[in-house]
């Protein structure tokens, strides 16, 4: 968010990207979606969606719904993803690969513009028609492509190295993948997908299922 801009929680940034799939998914555009639509689709409540949408300034009108096109346009541009990203990857390993071999970040705008390691035998090597490079050119090839966003794929040990180069170059966002808590200046923000821990919630989520039933 810009310093004047309205500033969205992170869970409310995660609940516009699951309305985002509900409404591409959405069978027929010309056809108007509810809240309460919007909500069973996602699994909030109906105040939630209504709520959420009313912050982006956008208010559906009662019992007429939202125009699903116009409203994935205002979540789109409220998410930042109404423009292409440019984006490198460091960390050449087999997590990367399997990442670029997903198409979907293409389709979604973001554009991988280049890849780097530092292992002598990766570097040249091409993944995915993408040219590994070492991490000497890690400054200058950032400010040509103009990229504003890194994955950040080594292993945990170098990963807040890594990112300290990455800042320094002028990187303003860093999705890592190293289980470790990075620290960033306050003006790069940071997502960090940690499996571990999405299993270790799912795992207390299991164990405490049988609390929230009703007591027979
Ligand atoms: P591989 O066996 O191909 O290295 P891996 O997935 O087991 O794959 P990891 O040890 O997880 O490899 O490391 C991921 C990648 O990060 C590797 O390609 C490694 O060379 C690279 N890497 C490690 N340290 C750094 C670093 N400081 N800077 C850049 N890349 C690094």
């Amino acid at each position: 968010a810009t310093a004047e801009g309205p500033r969205l929680s992170r869970a409310a940034a995660h609940r516009l990207s699951l309305y985002l799939r509900c409404l591409t998914a959405w069978p027929s555009e010309a056809e108007k979606i509810s809240s309460s639509q919007i909500a069973a689709a996602v699994g909030v409540s109906d105040a939630q969606v209504r709520r959420d949408l009313a912050a982006l300034g956008h208010l559906g009108q009662r019992g007429i719904g939202y125009d699903p096109r116009e409203l994935a346009a205002v979540i789109r541009e409220a998410l930042g993803i109404h423009r292409p990203w440019r984006v490198v990857l460091v960390g050449v390993g087999n997590l990367a690969r399997a990442l670029l071999r997903y198409q979907g970040f293409r389709a979604q705008g973001f554009e991988i513009v280049a890849l780097f390691d530092n292992h002598p035998n990766k570097i040249g090597e091409c993944v995915e028609g993408i040219p590994i490079r070492p991490l000497s050119e890690l400054q200058t090839t950032i400010q040509q492509e103009g990229a504003e966003l890194a994955i950040l794929t080594v292993p945990k040990e170098a990963a807040q190295s890594v990112a300290d180069c990455l800042v320094k170059a002028g990187i303003r966002g860093i999705l890592n993948f190293a289980p470790v808590v990075l620290r960033l200046p306050p003006h790069v923000q940071l997502v960090t997908v940690d499996l571990a821990i999405q299993l270790e919630q799912l795992t207390f989520l299991v164990q405490h299922a049988d609390d929230a039933l009703p007591p027979s």
